[in-house]
């Protein structure tokens, strides 16, 4: 019988389902490969090989054996474990979510290097970082994940007329993509949610800086949470109807 074909790859560990009495399926992305799921015999067993190899978070450099349905993990070796994000909520569910909105915006094969960065940088910030931080981490990470998917919101000039926007409290629009001046917000039906001018502030301040910078400003919370909300309605607009026009595109492919 030939031997499998085997690769090898760097890959963050973002999902499992158990399967079995002692198995795995584990989602990985890869900088150079994308998303890729193996299957990890054994791993729940305590004295499997790979116990313990790829639990959430943890980069790993793994070789998968090529397999009819599904790849088979045969070798894992781990670079770096990121365990302090597991030992607090915040950020433990900042990285759950990250991960999640990677895992939704990521594809198969090449093309997935910027989303993989920000990944693996976004991780490691949290990994080390107060926990008071999390939440700011989350804002940058999924303003800068819209911007590499090309669905920033627009936060500059009204999303309607063009018009620069003037120095006061605003209203954000999902369905259109950004901000809406007072007169063309008069004639908008869809809903409307009040920007404060101090949070339009924050959102233009995270799109000019890197992360050191974002982890260093002193944001009030509550401007944190209004930011998150703002990103977290246009994520779920915008990403959502991506990724259903993607899977419609592949089923009638
Ligand atoms: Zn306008």
């Amino acid at each position: 019988m030939a031997k499998p074909r085997i690769y090898t790859t760097t890959a963050l560990v973002l999902k499992y389902r158990n399967y079995g009495e002692s198995d795995r399926f584990v989602t990985l992305l890869s900088r150079d490969l994308g998303q890729i799921q193996g299957f990890a015999k054994g791993i729940r067993r305590s004295t499997g090989k790979l116990t313990g190899h790829l639990e959430l978070f943890y980069k790993v450099r793994i070789s998968l054996a090529i397999g009819k349905n599904t790849d088979v993990i045969t070798e894992v070796q781990i670079l770096k474990t990121l365990d302090k994000i597991n030992t607090n909520l915040a950020t433990v569910s900042c990285a759950l979510n990250i991960t999640e909105l990677a895992l939704n915006v990521s594809t198969e094969g090449p093309g997935n290097e910027i989303i993989y960065d920000l990944l693996d940088q976004t991780l490691n910030k949290l990994n080390t970082t107060n926990e008071s931080n999390a939440d700011k981490l989350l804002a940058y990470y999924q303003l800068n994940l819209l911007f590499i998917s090309g669905l920033a919101p627009e936060f500059k000039e009204c999303v309607e007329c063009g018009n620069e926007l003037t120095k006061q409290d605003h209203l954000y629009s999902a369905p259109a993509g950004g901000i809406i001046c007072p007169n063309c917000s008069l004639k908008q039906i869809g809903a409307l949610i009040n920007l404060s001018i101090n949070a339009i502030k924050v959102l233009r301040f995270i799109e000019s800086t890197d992360i050191d910078g974002i982890e260093k400003f002193a944001i009030p919370r509550n401007l944190v949470s209004e930011i998150n909300d703002v990103l977290n309605m246009h994520t779920n607009h915008h990403i959502d109807r991506k990724i259903r026009s993607r899977t419609f595109f592949q089923e009638v492919k």
